[in-house]
């Protein structure tokens, strides 16, 4: 596996793990229907999330670096799940 293929799927490792956090503090809502992680705009929430990366210092990840991710994980979730939308479109 080359250098930065590695380096990506580490990302998305790292990002599946600040959603996870992000689910935990309720800053986001997982679907109950089609497992798609939905933004609750709170704020605090986030906060939370990003407290907790910080102190998780398990994943051997720079207390910034770590804060970063659960911004970035926030930017990658909607406001609606998909496949919902889908469902009230039809
Ligand atoms: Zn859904």
């Amino acid at each position: 596996m080359s250098q930065a293929k590695h380096l990506i799927e580490q990302h998305d490792d790292n990002i599946a793990w600040a959603k996870g956090l992000l689910v935990r503090t309720g800053a986001v809502t997982k679907c109950e229907h089609h497992e798609e992680l939905t933004d609750n705009y709170d704020p605090e929430a986030v906060e939370e999330a990003i407290k907790l990366a910080k102190k998780a210092s398990a994943r051997d990840l720079i207390a910034d670096h770590a804060a970063e991710l659960v911004r970035e994980a926030v930017l990658d979730i909607g406001d609606e799940c998909s496949g919902c939308a889908a469902w009230e479109r039809d």
